[in-house]
């Protein structure tokens, strides 16, 4: 199953892809604390973005410090088609019994309030902390699919949440996951 419809008529659909080329309102990236992009998705986002992101994040930075796990911050796209980047901060997994699961679910549940409190349509998440963040796959995708479906059943402008899967592993455990 790679697509599931909420009683009010909005979609969680799981694709494999690059989300560096996905058009929706907003794309969520997985960053780090320090905002300081990265390897994997970050590094990829920030290279396709353009430099207009970093230097977004380096005043959000100046005045924020660093950004918790758990947390999200908001930059425009750049060249990216999109209109804006939500930063979100994805736990390091160490061992699921330190709050993981909670900073994890959070992540999910920032982002898609930012999304409604911006009236936004579409939103694109990869699958946060899944890969240097060492966040098992089928136990974070439990947790994504549990917090996506959860606000798409309420009231709000987001109509369709797209999880762009790196790789058809991903894939496959978020379509178990949504089963
Ligand atoms: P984290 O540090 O949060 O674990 P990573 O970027 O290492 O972040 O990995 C998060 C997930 O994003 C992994 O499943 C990885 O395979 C995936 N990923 C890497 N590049 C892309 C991309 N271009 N589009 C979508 N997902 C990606």
């Amino acid at each position: 199953m790679h697509q599931w419809t909420s009683t009010t008529g909005k979609t969680l659909r799981l694709e494999e892809g690059d989300i560096t080329q996905v058009e929706a309102d907003a794309i969520v990236n997985a960053a780090n604390s320090r905002l300081a992009g990265g390897a994997g998705v970050d590094g990829a986002i920030h290279k396709a973005a353009g430099g207009s992101v970093m230097a977004e994040l380096d005043g959000i930075r100046a005045k924020i410090g660093k950004c918790e796990p758990g947390e999200a911050v908001v930059t425009g796209a750049g060249k990216l088609k999109a209109r804006y980047i939500f930063h979100a901060v994805g736990p390091v997994y160490r061992g699921g019994e330190e709050g993981e699961p909670d900073e994890l679910a959070s992540c999910y549940r920032e982002c898609l309030q930012l999304a409604a409190e911006r009236s936004l349509k579409t939103v694109a998440f990869p699958a946060i902390s899944t890969g240097i963040y060492g966040y098992p796959m089928g136990e974070a995708a439990e947790i994504a699919i549990r917090e996506i479906r959860h606000f798409l059943n309420q009231p709000s402008s987001v109509e369709e949440v797209r999880m762009v899967l790196f790789g058809k592993e991903s894939l496959h455990a978020f379509e178990h996951a949504l089963a």
